[in-house]
């Protein structure tokens, strides 16, 4: 796989199919199971693909496939349109393009209770809904505190049931079918459901999800077009959950899961325990439980999104906030103004300067840091 690769250079003109993805992307260990090719060709009905019980991408029947190569542009692993889409977000090396970055959190306290961190996330899903300026938006909602589901939330209340981090890749559920597998095949489902109700959604995701959403809207791909606003979350990794609960790896930390009653990532990994004591795990020794094709991946920042999140840089029980695009800074200042966020309080101006300044070093030092380990992983790979 040539991570350089881009629609410029590719060496011949022939359309590359799912053929292609499962020898360039699943078999090589890259696919982080985004499922952004399962969902253009079903949202085309040409339903060739499916996610199998693992939650990576297979063929229903090979047959049905016209070898229309939409699947191979809109995976994230291809690049296929990537100077597109940089092109579109004026993307700049090496965190993207962007126009401020702030601290911040929910002025809500209950939705502070419940969040990762300081819950802008989900006050600014709670205040665009109020404002019409969304119908719904894509989330993970929690079942039982360890598992999550892709749903399209459509009211304040289901917003706050899914605020909150979830650090393992969403479950395959097999009661609901895999259109809620993954959150672009939701949003499939979202329009075709609900036409009428469901035009403007506002979706959370991963860098790989929220790329193969570019992509998508790169193509022209309907039913991108519904996806207005974009907030990414900034991603060193996901986990093999039943990793992270196998005795040695929390037996090295002498707890055990059933002690732990929160997870987050910021400089390192925290684990809060029911005790209040929390335990910084240094990011290189989670490297044992991060799911392989997130050792390869290179994207950190969310490069583009119109807002990226993440504990990075804030103190603790605050947002960073990367305004990038000028939804994203519609998204803020609204939110701003209705006081449904605050930016950090009790800073002066210089202050707020040096905040900035020293956020934006620690997202360009993770962003470069697990640039260096996917190419890594990639190269360990290849020898
Ligand atoms: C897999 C993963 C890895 C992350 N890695 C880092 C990191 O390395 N460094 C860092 O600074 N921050 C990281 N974050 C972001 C961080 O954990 C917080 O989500 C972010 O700071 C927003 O906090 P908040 O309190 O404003 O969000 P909240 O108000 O708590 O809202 C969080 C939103 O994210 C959605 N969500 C939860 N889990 C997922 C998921 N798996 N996929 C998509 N959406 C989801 C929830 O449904 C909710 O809407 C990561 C998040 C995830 C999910
Ligand atoms: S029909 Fe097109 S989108 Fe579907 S599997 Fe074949 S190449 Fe991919
Ligand atoms: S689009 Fe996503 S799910 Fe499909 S092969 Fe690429 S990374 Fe995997
Ligand atoms: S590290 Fe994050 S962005 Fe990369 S494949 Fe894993 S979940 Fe997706």
């Amino acid at each position: 796989m040539n991570w350089e690769k881009n629609g410029k250079d590719m060496k011949d003109d022939r359309i590359r199919s799912f053929d292609n993805l499962l020898s360039e992307v699943i078999s090589a260990g890259i696919c982080g199971k985004c499922g952004g090719c399962v969902s253009v060709c079903s949202a085309n009905m040409i339903n060739a693909l499916k996610l199998d019980e693992n939650g990576f991408p297979a063929y229903v029947r090979k047959e049905l496939c016209l070898e229309c190569g939409l699947c191979y542009m809109t995976c994230p692993q291809t690049h296929i349109v990537r100077d597109e889409v940089k092109s579109r977000f004026d993307w700049k090396p090496p965190i993207g393009n962007y126009t401020d970055v702030v601290s911040a959190r929910s002025t809500d306290s209950d939705v502070r209770g419940v969040a990762t961190d300081g819950g802008v996330v989900t006050s600014l899903l709670i205040h665009m809904l109020e404002a019409g300026h969304i119908d719904g938006a894509v989330v993970s909602t929690s079942r039982d505190g360890l598992t999550r589901v892709a749903t399209v939330a459509t009211s304040q209340e289901e917003i706050l049931q899914a605020a909150g981090s979830h650090f393992g890749e969403l479950p395959h559920l097999e009661e609901v079918g895999d259109r809620y597998t993954n959150y672009v095949s939701v949003i499939k489902y979202a329009s075709r459901t609900n036409p009428v109700k469901l035009k403007k959604l506002a979706v959370v995701g991963t860098p790989c999800q929220i790329t193969a959403i570019r992509n998508m809207q790169a193509l022209a791909i309907v039913p991108s077009d519904i996806m207005t606003f974009t907030i990414g979350l900034f991603c060193m990794q996901c986990f093999e959950m039943n990793h992270l609960m196998e005795k040695e790896f929390l037996s090295h930390w002498n707890v055990s899961l059933d002690d732990v009653s929160r997870m987050n990532i910021k400089e390192d990994f925290i684990l809060t325990l029911n005790s209040g004591i929390k335990i910084h795990i240094p990011m290189k020794e989670i490297e044992e439980i991060a799911r392989p094709a997130c050792l390869r991946c290179e994207y950190f920042a969310n490069d583009y999104a119109d807002v990226s999140v993440g504990g990075l840089g804030s103190p603790e029980s605050f947002t960073t906030v990367m305004i990038r695009t000028i939804r994203g800074r519609m998204m803020i200042a609204g939110a701003l103004a209705k006081k449904s966020i605050e930016l950090r309080p009790g800073r002066t101006d210089e202050e707020r300067k040096a905040d900035r300044q020293g956020m934006i070093s620690l997202i360009e030092e993770y962003a470069a840091r697990k640039m260096a380990r996917g190419k890594l992983f990639t190269e360990k790979v290849r020898s």
